[in-house]
């Protein structure tokens, strides 16, 4: 599969080389012993983007295969490995990849047909599909850096699956479900006034941004900022309480919007703002912390 097109290809060669284009975006592995598989260069959740792990490579060394995460004794995964090394929603995924007691080969599978094998029928779906998941990749580097900020907070897995979602901008706000091809209205439900997307929903609509200001870290959104800057910018801050709260805010916001609009709760920025703070020192109660202290309003530079 390492053959290359090459300078003036005949057209029948040039068709080989597609086929294998497509079969290699529709096709999987399915684990059995895993040893088949490699953790960071195959194609095997089935929920991702190509079928590829997103978390860059940690721990484990980059050839490393899929076996090294299964414990062969009690034929499971390895929960704390896998949890160590993947971000939460990566990790999930694995985890729910059922395995076998008798442990069989890994398999290489038609992801597309529910038996696993190729049909032209099912290519036409797949290249759609294919499209909806080609989500567009943060340069590698922002990626790591944005990843080992997410991980690094003092919250509960959800929370770091939801600050890892956003960071990747898989979050399904409207205008990226529109994005997807789907009709829908996609006016921001907080304030009605611009498309809902993160961008909007984290930092430009006037709701939100009174959230900010009311909030423990008392902040002014900044208006030339992307998300994904602020997000680097904020969660990677060494002031660890600062980060956590930071962070705790957008899933606060989020969980905010979701009461909105699937049960028709209003979204009081006041209330959202002191939810999360609670929420954050709740958790760090719950965790037997260091006392903490908050940052009063504006002591930290937002910008
Ligand atoms: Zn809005």
């Amino acid at each position: 599969m390492e053959a290359q097109i090459g300078f003036q290809p005949s057209y029948a060669w040039r068709s080989i080389c597609s086929a294998k284009r497509v079969i290699e975006m529709g096709s999987r592995w399915t684990i059995g012993k895993g040893q088949h598989v490699k953790i960071w260069k195959d194609c095997w959740l089935p929920n991702n983007a190509g079928f590829k792990v997103c978390t860059p490579i940690n721990v484990l060394e980059a050839d490393a295969c899929v076996s090294q995460l299964i414990d062969s004794n009690t034929r499971s995964w390895n929960r704390n490995l896998i949890s160590q090394i993947f971000s939460p929603f990566e990790a999930q995924q694995i985890l729910n990849i059922p395995l076998s007691w008798r442990l069989p080969n890994d398999k290489l599978i038609w992801h597309w047909e529910k038996d696993g094998n190729f049909s032209v029928r099912s290519t036409h779906h797949m290249i759609k599909e294919a499209d909806n998941l080609n989500i567009p990749e943060a340069s590698s580097s922002n990626n790591q850096e944005i990843w080992k900020a997410v991980w690094k907070i003092k919250a509960p897995p959800s929370v770091k699956n939801f600050l890892w979602r956003l960071a990747k901008d898989i979050l399904p706000t409207r205008g990226r479900i529109k994005r997807k091809g789907l009709s829908l209205d996609t006016i921001c439900p907080l304030c009605f006034e611009a498309e809902e997307n993160r961008d909007h929903l984290f930092m430009r609509c006037r709701l939100v941004q009174q959230t900010w200001f009311c909030s423990s870290l008392g902040l002014h959104v900044p208006s030339q900022r992307s998300l994904q800057d602020w997000l680097v910018e904020w969660l990677s801050n060494k002031n660890i309480l600062a980060s956590q709260l930071f962070g705790i805010t957008l899933w606060k916001i989020w969980q905010g919007r979701n009461l909105l609009v699937f049960q028709n709760t209003p979204f009081d920025p006041r209330f959202r703002a002191s939810a999360a703070t609670d929420f954050t020192f709740e958790f760090n109660g719950a965790e037997n912390s260091e006392v903490v202290v908050v940052p009063t309003s504006h002591s930290i530079d937002p910008w």
